[in-house]
């Protein structure tokens, strides 16, 4: 049975979640689709600069008790990615879509099935960018970082590793170099696209930019090594990948969707260009932080209760 909602959204990470928690406080009929990668926090151990919590959380249990907030008052989760979505006007009549939905302003169509939605929200995260080093991944959080912004304090007087040959890189570095001397960009074998203003602040600064491709990162529980593909190995405490970030809105391309660079544009209600498509958190664009991307859910979940249901935002539900 084909099956339609008032809101669909593209993500479950704080943005996407807090949508999905206030348009079903608001009892509009909500569906919160993820991947099976999940959000960036589900690999984050420690998150020390959130509102409220003084000691600390990890990614994973606050998404675990994000979840349970937006399905106790009614929102639908599941764990489907999203291959397409579609703008229906944009169907010709007759089409199977327009069938299936006739009330549906967009389809979504996922590994599993296809919905129709009077909403959608785009809020599908930043992917990060892999540096294809061996082990990255098992050392996030412990060594290896992606956000100078978050994870900088930990690399105090430490000897880090900035990985990244454009402007992005130059920038963590930088910002490091408030917290560590001991700095070195790498451009790990790829073209330096840094622009000589940059080139000239990181040398202002002494950090050195090298070119050697990293191979892997060792230690045990903390990283503690970095190889290089010489079979050199040298002491590291951190290591940053700023190799960009690649757009995980490579669907929202195709909706026609106004992008700033690799964010999605939005007013600031989160509306994009195209009515009844609205974007939050990572997806819009920096500060890429958890309190932003809620902040985002807020302003988006707020403007599409007011859209579809008229009238002023007003929170009256009983807990
Ligand atoms: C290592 C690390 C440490 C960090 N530390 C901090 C910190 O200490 N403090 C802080 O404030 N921020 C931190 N951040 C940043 C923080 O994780 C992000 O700002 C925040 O998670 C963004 O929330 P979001 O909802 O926009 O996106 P995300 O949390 O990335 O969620 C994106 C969602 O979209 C889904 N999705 C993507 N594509 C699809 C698709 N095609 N189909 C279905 N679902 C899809 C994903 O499954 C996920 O559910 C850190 C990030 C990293 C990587």
């Amino acid at each position: 049975m084909a099956t339609s909602f008032d809101v669909i959204v593209v993500g479950t990470g704080p943005a996407g979640l807090t949508v999905a928690l206030y348009a079903a406080r608001a009892n509009l009929k909500v569906l919160a689709l993820c991947d099976p990668e999940g959000s960036n926090l589900e690999r984050v151990p420690r998150i020390a600069n959130l509102f409220g919590f003084p000691d600390g959380v990890s990614g994973k249990k606050l998404l675990r008790l994000a979840e349970r907030h937006a399905t106790r008052f009614g929102a639908t989760l599941k764990k489907e990615e999203v291959l397409r979505c579609r703008d229906c006007s944009m169907e010709k009549a007759g089409s199977l879509s327009r069938k299936k939905f006739p009330k549906a302003k967009f389809t979504v169509q996922t590994t599993r099935a296809m919905y129709g939605a009077r909403a959608l929200v785009i809020a599908a995260g930043m992917q990060i960018h892999s540096g294809g080093i061996k082990n990255e991944f098992a050392f996030f959080g412990k060594g290896i970082g992606v956000c100078v912004a978050c994870d900088g304090p930990f690399y105090k007087k430490k000897k880090v590793m900035v990985v990244g040959n454009g402007n992005l890189a130059a920038s963590e570095a930088l910002e490091l170099n408030t917290f560590t001397k001991e700095i070195v960009v790498n451009t790990h074998g790829l073209k330096s696209k840094i622009d000589p203003s940059w080139q000239r602040r990181l040398a202002q600064a002494r950090i050195p930019i090298i070119n050697q491709r990293v191979a892997a990162v060792h230690g045990s529980k903390w990283l503690d090594r970095v190889e290089l593909t010489s079979g050199a190995q040298e002491s590291y405490q951190g290591v940053f990948l700023a190799l960009g970030t690649a757009s995980a809105v490579d669907f929202a391309r195709s909706l026609g969707l106004v992008m700033q660079g690799n964010a999605i544009a939005t007013d600031p209600h989160g509306r994009t260009n195209i009515k009844g498509i609205w974007a939050a958190g990572d997806v819009t664009g920096a500060p890429r932080q958890i309190g932003k991307s809620v902040g985002d859910g807020v302003r988006t979940g707020i403007d599409l209760i007011e859209s579809l249901r008229g009238g002023s935002y007003v929170d009256h539900r009983e807990a």
